[in-house]
């Protein structure tokens, strides 16, 4: 995929940037939980072609928070180990 092609792509929905997944050959809408397919190199741009993803997936808020990160929980606890 080019990534210049790549960075002109957002979210038909949101107009929101979309995250690409190289290894499912998605482009994701974190915001509307959405999976684009990329088929032959071209993404396929419908939201009715899109895969709906997991709530877990999903990001909760709205977009404009920059950060990227998806991975660890964010879980308010303290002490433990
Ligand atoms: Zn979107």
């Amino acid at each position: 995929m080019d990534k210049e092609l790549l960075a002109m792509l957002v979210c038909p929905l949101c107009n929101g940037k979309l995250k690409y997944d190289r290894e499912a050959q998605e482009l994701r809408c974190h915001y509307d939980g959405l999976a684009y397919p990329i088929q032959e190199g071209i993404p396929v741009m419908l939201p009715e072609e899109a895969r709906a993803m997991d709530a877990d997936e999903k990001l909760p808020t709205s977009p404009g928070r920059a950060s990227g990160s998806a991975s660890g929980r964010a879980s308010g606890q303290s002490g433990g180990v």
